[in-house]
């Protein structure tokens, strides 16, 4: 079993996810008492989020290719950063490394090929919905077209994500917000939404709606499992 190197932290919430999906994962294909070999380096997300908003992505891009590379230099056999969003900085941590990276986008995008779907939404943080190197990702490399909701939403859904789930708090009213926004996706063309940012799947269950739900979190992790164990 090769070992996973998860650059996380960004929140810790969807990471401790992340953290589940996999052993779950190995103890699926394996049995008994087998977990995955994982190497996590789980950075300080206040400091990252504050440049995150101010837009200092070159001096995240140093952070995050020195924590990968600590992670490389621990043993791992291949990298996935826990964020959706941390990817607009992918190119800069694969560049530090000589192990692989698993896109979180090229994970996704797999999984919704696999499934027949072209036509999705898409929901994550303002960045990973506005910004190219993701809905860009999804389209140019994979030939999939990308809905994202209208401006007043899309600020919704990143205020949730920032403001509750990544303190790890669930509520009611922001779960009914999210699923009206998937169902405003879902009237406008999409087959099926991504729940483009790791956190989200703590808040929307895929009984919560009728409409195909893409968890980035569990398809990144399962991808994961499935490089583990070739
Ligand atoms: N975990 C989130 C994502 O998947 C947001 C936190 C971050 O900005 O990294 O995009």
């Amino acid at each position: 079993m090769k070992t996973i190197g998860l650059l996380g932290g960004m929140s810790w919430e969807s990471t401790a996810g992340y953290y589940r999906w996999i052993n779950e994962g190995i103890k699926e294909r394996l049995g008994g008492l087998h977990s995955g070999k994982i190497i996590l380096n789980s950075v300080d997300f206040a400091e990252l989020e504050k440049l995150q908003h101010s837009g200092e992505w070159q001096r995240i891009g140093e952070l995050l290719a020195d924590a990968a590379h600590s992670i490389e230099a621990g043993g791992a056999d291949f990298l996935l950063i826990c964020t959706n969003t941390m990817h607009k900085v992918a190119d800069e941590v694969a560049a530090a490394i000589e192990i692989p990276l698993l896109h979180i986008a090229d994970a996704t995008a797999g999984k919704i090929i696999a499934e027949g779907v072209t036509k999705v939404g898409l929901l994550g943080t303002r960045f990973t919905m506005e910004q190219s190197f993701y809905c860009g990702r999804l389209s140019e490399n994979h030939g999939i077209e990308v809905l994202v909701p209208d401006l007043l939403q899309r600020q919704q859904v990143h205020d949730i994500i920032y403001n509750e789930l990544c303190l790890g708090e669930v509520n009611q009213g922001s779960r009914k917000t999210y699923l009206h926004i998937i169902d405003d996706l879902a009237q406008r063309g999409a087959e099926a939404v991504i729940l483009g940012c790791t956190e989200i799947g703590l808040l929307v269950k895929p009984d919560d709606t009728a409409v195909t739900l893409f968890d980035t979190t569990e398809i990144h992790a399962r991808s994961a499992v499935e490089m583990a164990l070739t």
